[in-house]
Formats: C-alpha cells, sequence, structure tokens
C-alpha cells in the first residue's frame, strides 16, 4: 500500500501547491482550541487565533456546515446579547487507543470529547509471537470498528503503546526486533490502514495521567509502572521527557543490590530483581515452598507455581502478614531509587501506577516513611506521593494524547476538514 496515501487529504481542493492554505491552518487551530480547551463562544476565539470577528463568524459557519462544530446554546450576557457557545462535534472523528503489553492487548475508540465508545477490547495476545499477534491485532480491529459501527474514514489516528527499548529517533523497538527493523509507525501505519503514532508504555502512561489523571494541570511529575517491570515516565517543565533517543526511563536497572540477582536486562542486582511484580511473585513461591505460612497458600489451593501478584494484593488487603511484608520490601527499595529522583527532579508529584498501584497504602505508606528517612525534608515537602487514581486505565487513555499531539504538529490537512462524513 502507498503509506503516503493514507496521510493525504482525500477530496480537499482548498490545499494549495506548497500544501500551506491559510484557511485550513485557521480551522486546524480553532479545532485544536474546542478539542484541548472544550466550548468557546465567537468572541474567545478571535484572540488565540489571530482572526477578526467577522473572519472567525465565516469559519464558524463553514464549520458547522462541515459538521466539525456545533452549537452548545447561549452562555451569561455581559451586557447585550447573549454569547453564544460552540464545541465540536464529538462524533465527526474517532481515535483509536491500542496498549499492546507482553501478555495481552487492549483496544478502544474514542471519540472527540475522549469518551470509550465501546467496552474495552481484551485480547490475549503474545508480543513474543508476533507475527501471529499482528494478524489477529487487524482482524479483531476490524471487527471491533465495525461492531461499534464506526466509518473507518472517520478515524483521525491510532495511538500504540509497547513495551521495551523504543528508540524515538527512528521509531524501531529493539526489545522485540521481530516487529521489525523500518518505522514503527509506519508498520502499524501498513498494517492497519490508519495512520498510526507509537509511544513506550510507560510514557503512554504518563501521558494518561496527565491529560485525565492525578498530574493533570502539573508541570513536574513522575509516573511509576511498578508491574512485571519497574519503569519510569516523566512530565518536565509539563512535557513528555524523552532522553536523547526516548529511552529515559529505565528506572528498574539502577544497580540497588551490589552482587544481587541476575535482572531479565543480564545485569546484576536492578531494582526490577528486588522491587518490581515479578520479584515479589518469585519470593513468595520460594517461601511458601519453604514453609513460610500464608493465606496466599489457601487461595491458590496448595499450588504455589499458580500465585500471582493480583493473589499476594488480595492477601495483604485481608490482612495477611507476609503478603504486607512482601510489599513493604518493594516499597522499601522503590522508596530508595525514589528519593534519589526526588534529589535530582524535586518533581511536584510521584504517581505510583502499574499492577502493584493495587496495594494502594500498603504500598505507598512504607515508600512515604522511607522517603522521610531517606530525603531532604525540603525537597520532600514539595512531592506528594499519590497511588494513581485511573489505575490501569492510563495507559490506553495515554494513546489519546499520543495521537492528538501528533495530529497538532503535522500538516492541517490530516484532518481532512472538508470531508462529508456521515453526522
Ligand atoms: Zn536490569
Amino acid at each position: 500500500m502507498n503509506l503516503s496515501k493514507l496521510f493525504e487529504n482525500n477530496g480537499d481542493h482548498t490545499v494549495n501547491k506548497n500544501g500551506h492554505n491559510r484557511k485550513l491552518l485557521l480551522k486546524k487551530k480553532i479545532f485544536s482550541i474546542l478539542y484541548l480547551e472544550d466550548k468557546k463562544t465567537i468572541a474567545d476565539l478571535c484572540t488565540p487565533v489571530n482572526v477578526s470577528i467577522p473572519t472567525m463568524t465565516r469559519l464558524m459557519h463553514e464549520l458547522i456546515n462541515e459538521n466539525w462544530v456545533i452549537e452548545l446554546g447561549a452562555g451569561e450576557s455581559r451586557g447585550g446579547r447573549k454569547p453564544v457557545f460552540y464545541g465540536l462535534n464529538p462524533f465527526i472523528r474517532f481515535i483509536i487507543g491500542i496498549e499492546i503489553t507482553r501478555k495481552y492487548t487492549r483496544i478502544n475508540i474514542f471519540d472527540l470529547a475522549n469518551r470509550p465508545v465501546g467496552d474495552t477490547l481484551h485480547l490475549d495476545l503474545e508480543l513474543d509471537n508476533t507475527p501471529e499477534m499482528l494478524k489477529v491485532l487487524r482482524q479483531q480491529l476490524d471487527i471491533f470498528i465495525e461492531k461499534n459501527d464506526i466509518d473507518r474514514k472517520s478515524i483521525l489516528g491510532a495511538g500504540i503503546s509497547l513495551p521495551g527499548l523504543l528508540d524515538k529517533k527512528t521509531n524501531i523497538n529493539y526489545s522485540y526486533p521481530e516487529l521489525g527493523q523500518a518505522p514503527l509507525d509506519f508498520k502499524f501505519s501498513e498494517l492497519l490502514e490508519i495512520p498510526s503514532f507509537i509511544e513506550h508504555d510507560t510514557k503512554a502512561i504518563a501521558l494518561g495521567e496527565s491529560w485525565f489523571g492525578l498530574a493533570k494541570n502539573k508541570s513536574n511529575v513522575l509516573c511509576l509502572n511498578v508491574g512485571p517491570g519497574i519503569g519510569l515516565g516523566m512530565i518536565i517543565n509539563g512535557e513528555l521527557y524523552q532522553g536523547a533517543s526516548g529511552f529515559s526511563g529505565e528506572f528498574g536497572h539502577i544497580q540497588m543490590v551490589p552482587g544481587g540477582e541476575l535482572c531479565d536486562c543480564g545485569k546484576i542486582g536492578c531494582l526490577e530483581t528486588v522491587a518490581s511484580g515479578s520479584a515479589i511473585v518469585a519470593k513468595a513461591k520460594r517461601k511458601i515452598n519453604e514453609g513460610t505460612n500464608s493465606i496466599i497458600k489457601k487461595l491458590v489451593d496448595g499450588d504455589t507455581g499458580a500465585i500471582k501478584l493480583p493473589l499476594i494484593i488480595q492477601a495483604a488487603h485481608q490482612g495477611d502478614q507476609f503478603a504486607i511484608e512482601l510489599i513493604e520490601e518493594s516499597g522499601g527499595y522503590l522508596a530508595r531509587g525514589i528519593a534519589i529522583l526526588i534529589h535530582l527532579l524535586n518533581p511536584e508529584m510521584i504517581i505510583i501506577g502499574g499492577d502493584l498501584a493495587g496495594a494502594e497504602n500498603l504500598l505507598a505508606d512504607p515508600i512515604q516513611q522511607k522517603l522521610n528517612k531517606y530525603t531532604l525534608n525540603r525537597i520532600r515537602q514539595d512531592a506528594d506521593i499519590v497511588v494513581s487514581e485511573l489505575k490501569d486505565k492510563a495507559g490506553l487513555l495515554g494513546t489519546i494524547p499520543v495521537v492528538m499531539n501528533n495530529i497538532f504538529s503535522q500538516e492541517p490537512n490530516i484532518i481532512n476538514f472538508n470531508s462529508t462524513l456521515k453526522p
């Protein structure tokens, strides 16, 4: 398939040869303001778009005729006629979110008010089995789009979050070479026949927290993703921090225990080997096999091979001493790492997310206590330690900003304003 076709505007003949159509740029600006800031009056829009009231009135008329904008009633009068509010028609375009993890993939479609149009589709797909995984992903996405009665042409783009070492300069994932050596945004655009944009899983979580979660309206926030591994997404000065190649945030691989256990990455004693969900599960299995008393054993009918992190968290919430200690110990190691981050970056908030966030205060409290010990009081006071409210939804929601930030930064014809799709 010719990829440039995906990104070109279908049927919009107002774009001139060098692609810079002033009207399209103005419409895109209005679109981005209404999308990011909600409803506005014509007068509200004139200053940020930098046009006169008659020009704005004309543009809004066109956007209303093209079904992009709808009238949302009158606001309070400030002396004179009541101003009319306008907003985006939330059903004129849709965003696809795809969260790919090592063991499963989740999909949903969102309208322009960022609301999911259906129940999230959960697929048990192994990322290690890449060719089969990609084939099923395309098939299931097509079924999902059809089931939710979405016109494919009305899809703005797909945001895809992926684990692994994702190079943001080349868009190649070094941890999953089977995904291919071509840029992954092109690969997925071809596979899905939808413009696709890629982000690292923990960074997508940070974007989700920043747009929809506890990090909203905050500029310096660290988002920890404690699951099978440990990742870190950083919002610094209001922007997602990538680093030179997008490899920032490999928090799980800082050395915590000199001479400790071998990590998946090949190094020794990484934070992941003592504080991740996998480390907690491995220790629970070993200790229970050695005779440690815990209700976890009862929860798996004596089959210690069946111990999983959610069961340990459940046992801890039921007051099981051993399970509580496992989580506390993980919290202690995490706190050592977090103390370093606090001293270096002076964040206003640290959000603990990922599978282990289900432990809530059983994890946050020991972290807080250890931080009191490990950090300078004045710097620590700035940093709220909180457990994510979005929990496991942050990653999928984070694919929305992945799409929209890319849409806003590209040529306006990607939005295809003049197309006449069903309202
Ligand atoms: Zn490691």
